[in-house]
């Protein structure tokens, strides 16, 4: 059995103040076309810093890559649909996900938009575990450092659970 830790890990509040934050930071450095979501994780997260970035014109895609069966534990194949009927030769592209765990999705992601001939690449995470790291990775811009934790809300699930609320919260064994 799993339960929502008592309080929020990081509230609603925090994230969209970082969400803005991040939003400046990148509107000032890079200069994209295209922001390209990896669903269903990152929905929220892309919702609120796409808003945010009104200002800057850019256009907006979804794929989805799925490494995870159900429960905590991500099966190790990345599976991505959707890219192929995308074109997104010379473009640049902000990458969007919801977090970097091991980094498997990360750089299998960014190496097939190379191949497809993305012009100039950034990708950006709410959240990182750098502790999780197996692939030598690093996100352009990242949110929120966490520590090695299962965690869910603001889109993340746990097998479907939780995704709509608007903090984040950790997952604990009762
Ligand atoms: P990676 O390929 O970096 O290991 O995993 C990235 C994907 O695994 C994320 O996009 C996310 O969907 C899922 N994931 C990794 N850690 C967590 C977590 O703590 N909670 C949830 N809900 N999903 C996670
Ligand atoms: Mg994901």
């Amino acid at each position: 059995m799993y339960r929502m830790s008592a309080k929020p890990m990081i509230t609603a509040e925090q994230i969209q103040t970082r969400v803005k934050e991040m939003a400046a930071e990148i509107k000032e450095s890079f200069d994209f076309d295209i922001i390209l979501s990896a669903l269903t994780g990152a929905y929220m997260f892309t919702t609120d810093l796409s808003r945010a970035m009104a200002s800057a014109k850019h256009r907006i895609a979804f794929i989805k890559a799925s490494s995870y069966g159900s429960g905590m534990e991500s099966c190790g194949k990345l599976k991505v649909t959707g890219l192929e009927k995308l074109d997104l030769k010379g473009k640049r592209v902000l990458v969007v996900d919801d977090i970097l765990d091991t980094g498997n999705t990360m750089i299998t992601l960014v190496a097939m938009l190379k191949e497809m001939g993305v012009s100039d690449l950034r990708s950006c995470v709410l959240m990182n575990k750098e502790e999780r790291r197996v692939v030598d990775y690093h996100a352009d811009f990242v949110g929120f450092e966490i520590a090695n934790e299962f965690v869910v809300g603001y889109g993340l699930d746990f097998n479907e659970d939780y995704r709509t609320l608007p903090e984040v919260w950790t997952l604990e064994e009762v």
